[in-house]
């Protein structure tokens, strides 16, 4: 297992505070991994710094032949990968293996496409004697902190449009999951060159600290908490940093009377609860029609009482466990809460059970009002709550009444409907009858204080380029 960090050429151990990394699915520790010194930060950042010139120069087909070796090393080793990524997270491994690691080698893929496809706009005379034209420039060193829940594909998301676009970048995983990320640490030191992207670990208010406050760092990229991108945007401030901001989310699921049902219940039993809930995404905040309420509530209570997890044969898990103990018991908290309201009912989970680790029974609470705070707050586990309405006009309205804006989606057989609905929802996302499917062609970013950076997709390359003018004289 590679546990050192990468500053420029050189693999090294941290020198600050030593971290616990547990085993999610036990709760046991799997090791202790030291973070990284001001001292080796600020020399991961000078690596940076001088890669820059000869890595911000490169081709396109230089940059894109480099993206295809990184995304055939990963899938080389996707078994290796998959069974880190599951130990670390506490995710089933067949999850990681079918569903995670394609979508990461296709990530790499897509960029390394779409660097050599950057379009270009029209170049011409706007003032006499003089032609202009407009160009897509790397910004410099990005410092690139990741989230838990996806550590490999958050840093695929971060790093491939990054490297794309020319820039150099330290890169911070979280101090949870930082395993996968040392393993791609070594893949990126024997296909890049040297410097164009460093891996530093340690905590938030520590290491990730200093790199949103490092005044050589030109952006700062992050996936978290909304209290976080706030702290990123209060440093960004001091040097007018840029900022790329994938915060949280809290997605509402509006299910008209005349949506199939069938096939609603077997999908969100999927999405609500895949990474046990663990994600921005998650279909976590329903809002059923009044005909159809009760059947809805039976089906999915049912569907979902079904789901496994914690079992010994992993090949037939469904979810996994929460990423820690306090991530569980603040889950925990939050059911608790809504089971003292009597207009609210528990119909299955609603505990933790009798295991090792980190699980949460997977959870329906029916009867949930708008004002509740298991239909206000981001639960991040595998929660889900069932509001009924009556009038369309409440849901849209209710389903926008959020500080979130990631994403949404509806459920109807009228294409009409959906049609006038989809574009009243302020969401950076609106599904039609299905909800959490990706494309790495399309944008996936919010709205609100769910963050404004956009990964994947060409919007991405533009995140992390810089538009400039450059204008020649005639004479
Ligand atoms: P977090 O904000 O606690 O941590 C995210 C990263 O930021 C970690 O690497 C952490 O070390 C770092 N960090 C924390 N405090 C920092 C500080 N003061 N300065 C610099 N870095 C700091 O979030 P988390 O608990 O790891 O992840 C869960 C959150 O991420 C949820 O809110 C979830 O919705 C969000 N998320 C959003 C998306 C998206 O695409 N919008 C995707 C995944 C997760």
């Amino acid at each position: 297992m590679e546990t050192q960090m990468l500053i420029g050429a050189a693999f090294e151990a941290g020198t600050g505070q030593e971290e616990k990394i547990f085993n999610p699915r036990t709760g046991e520790v799997i090791l202790n991994l030291p973070e990284a010194s001001d001292s080796q930060i600020n020399r991961a950042v000078e690596a940076a710094e001088k890669a820059f010139g000869k890595w911000s120069r490169t081709t396109p087909a230089e940059r894109s032949a480099y993206l295809m070796k990184i995304a055939d090393r990963i899938e080389a080793e996707a078994d290796d990968f998959a069974a880190l990524e599951a130990l670390n997270c506490g995710k089933p491994i067949n999850a990681v293996k079918g569903d995670e690691i394609p979508a990461i080698v296709d990530c790499y893929r897509y960029y390394a496409g779409a660097v050599r496809n950057i379009p270009g706009v029209a170049a011409g005379e706007y003032l006499e004697g003089f032609t202009s034209m407009v160009r897509r420039d790397p910004i410099g060193i990005v410092g690139s902190i990741a989230p838990w829940n996806y550590p490999l594909m958050m840093a695929a998301w971060k790093l491939a449009p990054a490297i794309a676009g020319g820039n150099t970048v330290v890169f911070k995983p979280s101090e949870q999951t930082p395993l996968t990320a040392m393993k791609l640490a070594k893949i990126f030191a024997d296909v890049l060159p040297e410097g164009v992207v460093n891996f530093v670990l340690g905590r938030g208010q520590t290491v990730g600290n200093a790199i949103i406050n490092h005044p050589k760092i030109n952006m700062i990229s992050i996936t978290g908490d909304i209290a976080t991108g706030k702290k990123v945007l209060e440093a960004a401030a001091k040097s007018v940093k840029r900022t790329h901001l994938e915060l949280g989310g809290k997605a509402p699921v509006i299910i008209y009377d005349d949506a199939d049902l069938e096939a609603v219940v077997e999908n969100l039993k999927i999405f609500g609860y895949y990474n046990a809930g663990q994600d921005c995404t998650a279909a976590c905040r329903i809002y059923a029609g009044a005909k159809i309420y009760d059947r809805f509530v039976a089906d999915l209570t049912s569907a979902v009482s079904t789901i496994k997890f914690g079992l010994e044969n992993d090949a037939e898990n469904e979810i996994g466990s929460l990423i820690s103990e306090r991530q569980r018991d603040r889950v925990a908290s939050f059911v608790e809460r809504a089971s003292e309201q009597k207009h609210m009912e528990i119909t299955t989970g609603g505990a933790v059970p009798n295991k090792p680790g980190f699980f949460y029974q997977p959870t329906v609470i029916a009867g949930a009002t708008q004002k509740d705070e298991i239909v206000r707050r981001e639960v991040f586990g595998p929660v889900v709550s069932v509001t009924r309405f009556t009038d369309s006009d409440d849901a849209v309205n209710w389903a926008n009444d959020s500080d979130y804006g990631l994403a949404s989606s509806i459920w109807t057989k009228d294409i009409s409907r959906a049609m006038s609905v989809a574009p009243r929802l302020q969401y950076g996302c609106t599904w039609v009858n299905t909800h959490f499917m990706l494309a790495n062609e399309m944008p996936h970013g919010g709205m609100k204080q769910s963050g404004y950076g956009k990964d994947m997709s060409m919007y991405s390359l533009d995140d992390y380029t810089a538009v400039r003018h450059v204008m020649f004289a005639h004479s």
